[in-house]
């Protein structure tokens, strides 16, 4: 399989707080890959490493062509090439719709205004919101919020999609709108890592779990097996309290 991601021997701390310990995973082009683990185990932190959001202290992240190394962060190609979505969506509130998902095709990566609104509109119909483009944020429903904040990162042709629990602020309800938008994407084949507590998305759509606990990825397996027959005592424990 071709690598889109390499995580290879990452450390960080915060100050005498070690957040992520010896980390190493590898994950395939059009791979979906769920990490999943307890709060304040590394899961955002490591996710954030992977588009240069926060610095690594000692290894080494591959991400398509671009490499991180200790001390680098705010790398504007990387992060072009990898889309992240957030628990709390993060979208621009002065702004529209569809100029939340075209300001950065315009800005960045220099677009027409034509082309840049043509790509957004086909991407807000993707994700079922064709009638709520002129609309602000504030007036969408969470779900709805959530689903522009995918159409946005998908608006610049990402390589990678990475999403920290962004089913998480959700009301039940609005919860599968946001999934079956992902599991759309999953489908299509986009390099996927995902933080969430989802557990029935994990086991249908990802191919591979990955387990973390203590800044430690403790456990790397394909799903079912995973939630069938965790090899770890941490990962039974967990999914004794989760299940
Ligand atoms: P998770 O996403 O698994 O809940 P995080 O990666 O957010 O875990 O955080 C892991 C640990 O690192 C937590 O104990 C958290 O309090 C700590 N932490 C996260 N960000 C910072 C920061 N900027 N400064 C200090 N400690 C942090
Ligand atoms: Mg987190």
């Amino acid at each position: 399989m071709m690598m889109m991601i390499e995580i290879s021997n990452v450390s960080k701390s915060y100050g005498a707080f070690k957040v992520l310990k010896n980390c190493s995973a590898s994950i395939g082009r059009g791979e979906v890959v769920v990490i999943c683990g307890p709060s304040g185990s590394g899961k955002s932190t490591l996710i954030k490493t992977v588009n240069g959001l926060e610095a690594i202290d000692s290894g080494e992240i591959k991400v398509g062509g671009f490499r991180l190394t200790p001390g680098v962060t705010n790398v504007a190609a990387l992060r072009r090439s990898v889309g992240m979505v957030f628990q709390s969506f993060e979208l621009f509130p002065h702004l529209t719709v569809l100029s939340n998902v075209t300001i950065a095709q315009t800005k960045v990566l220099k677009r027409s205004k034509a082309a840049a609104e043509e790509k957004a509109r086909s991407l807000l119909e993707r994700v079922g919101l064709s009638a709520h483009m002129t609309k602000h944020p504030a007036q969408l429903s969470g779900g709805q919020q959530q689903r522009v904040a995918i159409a946005r990162a998908l608006a610049l042709d990402p390589d990678v999609m990475l999403f920290d629990e962004p089913t998480s602020a959700l009301d039940p309800e609005m919860v599968n709108e946001v999934l079956d938008v992902m599991t759309g994407l999953a489908r299509q084949g986009m390099t996927m890592v995902c933080v969430t507590h989802e557990m029935g998305f994990a086991r249908g759509v990802a191919n591979r779990i990955l387990f973390m606990d203590e800044g430690e990825i403790v456990e790397t397996a394909d799903a079912a097996r995973f939630f069938d027959n965790p090899q770890s005592d941490r990962a039974r424990s967990f999914l004794a309290k989760i299940l």
